[in-house]
């Protein structure tokens, strides 16, 4: 690729999938509303099982989190997070002084260690780890020390353990499911971006190597024939010049769909350099390798670009070349491209054979 021009960026993040994006905040979102539903059947329970004072701390936090729901909603993010932190650590608290530490409602704490981790905020995960550690023991000492303040009988606080550690281990499971996506969305992202050409959505040059070494392998064990068809874009740094890089891209991206459309499903095809494609065909003897690029090189020439302004003529020029029995891949694309050669000196707009 010519060193003076300027690629476009790498594809550009795709927001929705990052652990700071959309998907992170609509996911504390769901978590809102769900906690907010949660708290329902809370109120319920603590009503039937006697403890008013608990079942009021449910009316507050269903208020809470509904306000974190429409903060993030406002898109005050930040402030929606704290909110839900400040019920949960103030939530767990008073749970835990009114009716005990083996009410569980410290559990809920923990949950925050994975989130703390994952998210690790500006790189602040470790103190806040800390932090939330000196709570938590600080809160257990605190709730033996003074014993429930509003104490439950212990079938009723065994319950409400119970249900705390059937609701941690789904939200949990839950939360690990959303961090497990947001990798693999990542992965793709980053395989995507390592293997295609972000302009033209074509193989790039390493992934077209190891596309082609398999093929190859295959071919020349079935004793098929293997054919590469390297061709430029003639005269493309006038298109350039005269319309402009951004109808120089459309113009690359025209071209690599004319090409994919006239290759058969198994055949390799990437986009080699800048304007430059090559294109592996397994099972293709020369003269039907030939046939296919004489095929593309007419309906270049026939169709005139259209971009918007005057439509713009167009040509290319191929080299094509049988891959050796036991020939090297490198060697063969080299011999592609000395053919490639012969069709720009003889003048372009044509096809010509190793
Ligand atoms: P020839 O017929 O001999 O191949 O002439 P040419 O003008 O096509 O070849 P040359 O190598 O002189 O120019 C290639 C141009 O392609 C120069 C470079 O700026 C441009 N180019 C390379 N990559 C890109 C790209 O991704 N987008 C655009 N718009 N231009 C590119
Ligand atoms: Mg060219
Ligand atoms: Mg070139």
């Amino acid at each position: 690729m010519n060193p003076t021009f300027k690629p476009r960026p790498p594809l550009a993040p795709q927001r929705g999938s990052s652990l700071a994006g959309k998907a992170y905040w609509a996911m504390v979102q769901r978590v809102a509303l769900t906690a907010a539903a949660i708290d329902v059947g809370y109120i319920a329970l603590f009503l039937w099982l006697g403890s008013l004072p608990l079942a009021a701390i449910n009316v507050v936090s269903i208020g809470m989190y509904l306000g974190a729901y429409r903060l993030i909603q406002k898109r005050y993010n930040v402030a929606g997070l704290l909110l839900i932190w400040l019920e949960v650590v103030g939530h767990s608290a008073l749970g835990s002084l009114l009716i005990g530490w083996d009410s569980g409602f410290h559990y809920y704490l923990l949950m925050f260690i994975p989130a703390i981790v994952i998210a690790n905020t500006r790189g602040y995960a470790a103190p806040m780890v800390l932090a939330l550690l000196a709570y938590y023991l600080g809160l257990h000492a605190l709730s033996s020390h003074l014993g429930p303040l509003d104490p439950l009988p212990a079938r009723s606080v065994n319950i409400v353990n119970w249900v705390h550690i059937c609701l941690v281990f789904a939200m949990s499971a839950a939360l690990s499911a959303f961090y497990r996506r947001t990798i693999l969305i990542a992965e793709a992202r980053l395989r995507k971006q390592a293997t295609l050409d972000p302009l033209t959505g074509l193989a790039n040059r390493s992934h077209f190597e190891a596309l082609s070494t398999n093929a190859l392998a295959r071919s020349q064990r079935d004793g098929a024939p293997v054919t590469l068809l390297l061709c430029d874009v003639d005269l493309f740094k006038r298109i350039n010049d005269q319309y402009g890089h951004a109808v120089g891209d459309e113009v690359l991206v025209a071209m690599a769909k004319v090409l994919a459309a006239n290759l058969r499903e198994g055949d390799v095809l990437a986009r080699w350099g800048g304007e430059e494609f090559l294109a592996l065909m397994p099972a293709s003897p020369l003269d039907a390798a030939c046939a296919t690029a004489e095929r593309i090189r007419t309906a270049i020439e026939q169709t005139p670009l259209d971009v918007g302004q005057a439509p713009i003529a167009l040509t290319m020029s191929f080299g094509v070349a049988q891959v050796h029995s036991a020939e090297d891949l490198q060697a063969a694309i080299a011999r592609a491209d000395k053919a490639l050669y012969q069709s720009k000196n003889a003048g372009r707009n044509r096809v010509s054979v190793a």
